[in-house]
């Protein structure tokens, strides 16, 4: 009977492997799913100004149930949305990212650079493998991302899923070692991906597309939920600063879609509707690849642009702004709801936070007296161009002004054997007198400058020398960068623009809420702490202890 000593001995291994398994999972207790969710543009006060039509299942249970830090602010320039989703997942600012803003120039070559662009790679699922569309990885970002520290510390056994309607917004925050990320393609009204992350679309995302939903919803006007007369914390309908649809008449409602979208199909971005499809497209990717519903932790990051669209085209006193919160509120309700029958209420984490924020329209500024205005950087650029050819006898010295950051012709300095200090001299003595600017600072002398806080650290934070101008100007309070007359923008350092909700909720989250002083930097340590797993690369936030239970 020799064989039964070996029976036994094999279970008795077979048991002691199960149980430490079990050891070691109930040890390290991880939530079953992780969804950060960054709703564009998305203002603080937005959680409070439109309270009163929130339902009970969107941003006010969030608020009800969750942590939330009502004074998270950005902490480096400038804020724009590829700075804004790699700050939130790595922690990190430009000046170790390199993601130094959504385009920039490499300031070695002069070549112009957007931010997930890689020629490298080919797109998939789009309407050909060569789409520009298509053409994109997160190679420009130097650090890791919490969803790669989620991978490295399970071994790759984890899923990670980045979607939005943006590429550098489904990109870089799913970083380098994703399952999937999901971009929008307008040509086709398709979520696509690239080569970096795999060869062809699965089936789900296949059938997903099939079902055309884009065309479905363009082919309804988008009309307001309630009575317009009922939107009392917005605007009237119909003011010069607004911006309208291609093909519209006037900015009011109601909003033909259908004939827009044949004029350009990047408008129907700018509908509450891409938050819907995004949010859709998110339950069939928990479907897809069955995250939260194995053993193990998964991630999902979620952006929702179309606030983004709307709000740079319409401004954020619009009624179109008012309604595409409350429907967003709507679609958070359904999805929360579908996370619980899925996951399990309890069982996973959401944090819902914004990249950066947005400033009033400037004619609705000046309509209340309140200074405000527009700074055209091709003017400036021009003007500065004149003052340095006369001055150093040499034209076109400034290539660029873009990013609040003036970017020179270094090839020409180099050339001519100019002396770029004598340049930036003279550069920064003209550009501090024209209207509109607070500073102009070089860039490699912020620390010696009598510049402000927290201006100084927000540029010492963003100044990534390869990829940044070399002189960083800061317009005054209102004033902001553009080429058009309507609507609004951002990336400066003021309030408006950085200071944006944060509420964690669910998985090991405390219910309650702080006014202490966070910085967007300290969402991913504060993942990490809660995962148990090293924080990113290049993180320099700090845990927000408050948020987790003990
Ligand atoms: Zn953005
Ligand atoms: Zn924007």
């Amino acid at each position: 009977m020799p064989r039964k000593p070996l029976l036994c001995s094999i279970l008795f291994f077979v048991f002691l492997i199960a149980g430490c398994q079990l050891k070691r999972r109930s040890v390290v207790r991880r939530p079953r799913l992780v969804v950060g969710i960054v709703v564009d543009q998305m203002r603080w006060d937005y959680l409070y100004r439109y309270a009163d039509r929130y339902g009970e299942g969107g941003f006010r249970r969030l608020l009800r149930n969750g942590f939330s830090c009502d004074n998270t602010l950005i902490n480096y320039l400038p804020a724009f949305t590829a700075v804004g989703h790699t700050c939130i997942f790595t922690g990190s600012v430009p000046a170790f990212s390199g993601i130094a803003g959504n385009d920039w120039v490499e300031q070695g070559t002069g070549q112009r650079m957007y931010c997930t662009d890689d020629s490298a790679v080919l797109a998939v699922g789009a309407e050909s493998a060569g789409s520009k569309e298509g053409k994109m990885s997160p190679r420009n970002l130097l650090v890791s991302t919490i969803t790669d520290e989620l991978m490295l510390a399970e071994n790759f056994r984890s899923r990670v899923v980045g979607i939005s309607l943006k590429d550098r917004a489904a990109i870089l925050p799913a970083g380098h070692t994703p399952t999937a990320a999901y971009w929008l393609a307008d040509s086709s009204g398709h979520f696509i991906t690239s080569s970096y992350y795999m060869s062809s679309l699965p089936a789900f995302v296949d059938s997903f597309n099939r079902r055309e939903l884009v065309k479905q919803f363009v082919s309804k006007p988008w009309n307001t939920l309630y009575p317009k007369s009922s939107y009392v914390q917005s605007d009237v309908d119909d003011e010069p600063y607004e911006g309208k649809f291609r093909g519209d008449s006037t900015p009011a409602f109601p909003h033909n879609l259908d004939s827009s979208y044949k004029v350009a199909k990047s408008s129907f971005r700018y509908t509450p509707d891409g938050n819907t499809l995004t949010l859709d497209f998110a339950r069939a990717c928990i479907d897809g690849y069955q995250l939260g519903q194995r053993d193990i932790t998964d991630f999902l990051t979620i952006n929702c642009a179309s606030t983004d669209y709307v709000g740079h085209q319409f401004g954020i006193n619009s009624i179109e702004i008012e309604d595409t919160y409350l429907r967003l509120d709507r679609d958070l309700a359904t999805f929360f709801d579908y996370l619980d029958e899925k996951i399990g209420q309890g069982e996973y984490m959401v944090f819902l936070t914004a990249d950066h924020g947005a400033a009033h329209a400037v004619g609705y500024s000046q309509n209340h007296d309140i200074p405000a205005d527009y700074w055209n950087p091709g003017v400036v650029a021009e003007g500065l161009n004149d003052v340095l050819g006369h001055a150093f006898q040499t034209p076109g010295l400034v290539d660029t002004i873009s990013n609040y950051q003036v970017t020179f012709c270094m090839k020409t300095i180099r050339d001519k054997k100019l002396d770029f200090n004598a340049i930036k001299k003279v550069a920064v003595e003209w550009l501090r007198q024209q209207p509109g600017i607070t500073y102009a600072i070089d860039m490699e002398k912020v620390g010696e400058l009598p510049v402000a806080e927290p201006v100084r650290s927000m540029v010492t934070n963003g100044y990534y020398s390869k990829r940044s101008g070399a002189i960083q100007l800061i317009p005054n309070a209102g004033w902001f960068e553009t080429h058009g007359k309507t609507g609004t923008s951002h990336g400066t350092w003021n309030p408006y623009d950085t200071h944006i909700p944060l509420i964690f909720m669910g998985w090991g989250i405390r219910q309650g809420h702080t006014n202490e002083q966070v910085h967007l930097t300290d969402i991913a340590p504060t993942v990490a702490a809660l995962l148990r797993i090293q924080m990113p690369n290049g993180c320099v936030g700090k845990p927000i202890v408050g948020a987790l239970k003990k």
